[in-house]
């Protein structure tokens, strides 16, 4: 496996919790699909590895995980024990953690998340789902960040092109049309 020691932690700690970057870059696929077709998987998949090779990108995912884990084993204190086992939609921040990674590439990133918050594609449909006590509440959020922000790289990549220059504008973003509205 390439990459850093610390992202080789990422992978392992993504892969123990139950996501491998390949179903991160499903999502992304998915996510882009409308507006660039013509972007294959293995585009996603390196836009994926990327995101994850940043050192931003890698603690809050290792952060998000480790609080995840410990509210799992009843370990953190009241009221966070609670708020982060139930996913309590008062707690919110598991959603500014993953913001942190789709930051980093813009506000295209940022309209992503907002859509995947909505429609939870793919894998993190499975991980909102919660089964057998698992506790995922910042995992779903950092799987989204990380595939916002995966899109938008693909994005900001493709300037030339007019359809891609419409996903990276705001008033454009990395939307299927169907929920545009
Ligand atoms: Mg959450």
């Amino acid at each position: 496996m390439g990459g850093s020691r610390l992202e080789q932690q990422v992978v392992h700690w993504l892969r123990a919790r139950g996501v491998e970057l390949s179903d991160i870059a499903e999502v992304v696929a998915e996510l882009i699909k409308p507006k660039m077709p013509d972007v294959g998987f293995e585009e996603c998949l390196e836009a994926v590895r990327r995101v994850v090779s940043k050192r931003e990108a890698q603690f809050a995912i290792l952060t998000g995980i480790a609080l995840d884990v410990l509210a799992e084993r009843g370990q953190l204190p009241e009221p966070l024990r609670t708020a982060i086992r139930d996913d309590s939609p008062l707690y919110g921040i598991d959603e500014v953690l993953a913001l942190a990674i789709t930051n980093l590439y813009g506000s295209v990133g940022l309209t992503a998340f907002g859509y995947l918050d909505k429609r939870k594609l793919g894998i993190i449909g499975q991980l909102n789902r919660h089964r057998d006590g698992a506790v995922h509440t910042f995992l779903d959020d950092l799987v989204a960040g990380v595939a916002a922000a995966a899109a938008a790289r693909i994005a900001h990549r493709h300037p030339r092109d007019e359809a891609r220059r419409d996903v990276a504008g705001v008033r454009h973003p990395v939307v299927p049309a169907e929920a545009a509205g």
